[in-house]
């Protein structure tokens, strides 16, 4: 038996690893499980598998929880210094699935407890870059890649050596708005609605503005140390194959599947054996024909504002990566336009000069505030 504690366990990618727990119930024990506010859907995970701790981060939401697990025995938490604390307890997994860099601490409290870490919650390494890599080897942590772009990539360098690598591809699905022609009209319920992929309404609106792609572009160059300039981009609409790894001797290895989530999720609680999940065979016949095109960056500039934060480095990724957050909230508050995300967002990395290169949680944490101030002042004017 296995112990595990999921981060964000209400979302899109907590109820999937959810999903894989209850089909191999037997196989886990449950520590620490926790939300933001949504309280009846934690303490209904938590009271089925008989968590230790149920955490939400929304203090407000204390009493509604204690009332919710009233008699199971659960620990009822609340707050930004309990999530800390449910993620500290040793586990022998913990899955990442908060959404934004509100995931950081709860993430670097788990790497500092020296466990595995299946991490899909991409913004934390964006933001946090050399100082979650450091703490990772500093803590003897594993991070495991659940993104399934870089559990693709993670897959196809098994067996390989990282200095024999001539190339790493990212594929995009492109979104649901690659040939939508007025992308100043688009709303929130045309932008979260992916072709391919069923995800929490942040990281659809990150695939629609192509800037999902960009921060796995900054998650890549930390994860897989081949240099930026050999990671590329490529769009495919049919989300089949989730990533590619070129060696120097011309074989490109890549990782086909579903476009499930379950797939990467359960390569990470299996790792590095595999496990049972409900997918259907891959029927490639079925799926007829797969295509291949370059990133319109003229339409969609995300990917060239992420390129361009990564080899800035320092605190750029952080400022990125605030001032997406503050825009995308504010596209689904109905506030600004689709097309107005990438204007922000380049408006605050080019405000003045950026902060010093972070070198602690702390600091990285105050670049964040900082950008989402600025951010939040551009919109909102005094
Ligand atoms: P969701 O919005 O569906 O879920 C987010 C989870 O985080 C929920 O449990 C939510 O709680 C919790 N949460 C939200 N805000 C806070 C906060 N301020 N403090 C603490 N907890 C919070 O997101 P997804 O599952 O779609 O995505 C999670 C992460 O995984 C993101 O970083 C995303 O980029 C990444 N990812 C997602 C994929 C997907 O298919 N969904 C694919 C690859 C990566 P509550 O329910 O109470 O709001």
């Amino acid at each position: 038996m296995r112990s595990i504690s999921i981060l964000g366990a209400t979302g899109s990618v907590g109820e999937q690893t959810i999903d894989l727990i209850r089909r191999n119930a037997a196989d886990w024990k449950v520590v620490a499980l926790t939300a933001n506010s949504n309280v009846a859907g934690l303490a209904a995970a938590a009271r089925e598998f008989g968590a230790q701790v149920a955490v939400v981060a929304d203090e407000r939401r204390l009493g509604d929880l204690r009332e919710a697990l009233a008699g199971s025995g659960i620990e009822a938490a609340a707050g930004r210094a309990a999530l800390c604390e449910a993620a500290a307890r040793p586990v022998d997994m913990t899955v990442a699935a908060i959404v934004g860099c509100a995931g950081l601490g709860p993430v670097m409290a788990a790497i500092e407890q020296g466990g595995t870490i299946a991490l899909a919650n991409k913004e934390a390494l964006v933001s946090a870059g050399e100082v979650m890599t450091a703490a990772v080897a500093r803590h003897g942590a594993t991070l495991l890649p659940t993104d399934s772009e870089h559990n693709a990539i993670f897959q196809c360098l098994q067996g390989g050596r990282i200095g024999d690598v001539r190339s790493i591809t990212l594929t995009a699905s492109g979104g649901p708005l690659r040939l939508v022609e007025d992308l100043s009209s688009v709303t929130p319920e045309q932008a979260v609605a992916h072709p391919n992929w069923d995800m929490g309404a942040k990281i659809s609106v990150d695939s629609a503005t192509m800037f999902n792609k960009g921060l796995e572009l900054i998650e890549a160059h930390h994860l897989f140390p081949v240099g930026l300039d050999r990671i590329r981009i490529v769009v495919h609409p049919q989300s089949v194959i989730h990533s590619m790894v070129e060696y120097r001797d011309g074989s490109t290895l890549a990782q086909l599947g579903p476009s499930d989530m379950r797939v990467p999720i359960a390569s990470c609680l299996a790792w590095p054996a595999r496990m049972d999940t409900p997918m259907a065979p891959l029927d490639l016949p079925a799926i007829g024909e797969l295509s291949f095109f370059r990133p319109d960056e003229a339409r969609f500039p995300a990917t060239r504002l992420a390129r361009e934060a990564a080899q800035a480095g320092g605190a750029a990724p952080a400022v990125l990566n605030a001032a997406n957050e503050v825009a995308v909230a504010a596209f689904l508050d109905r506030k600004i336009a689709f097309s107005r995300i990438a204007v922000l967002v380049e408006s605050v990395l080019d405000q003045g000069e950026l902060p010093a290169a972070p070198r602690t949680l702390e600091e990285v944490l105050r670049v964040d505030e900082d950008a989402r101030r600025r951010a939040t002042r551009i919109l909102e004017p005094a």
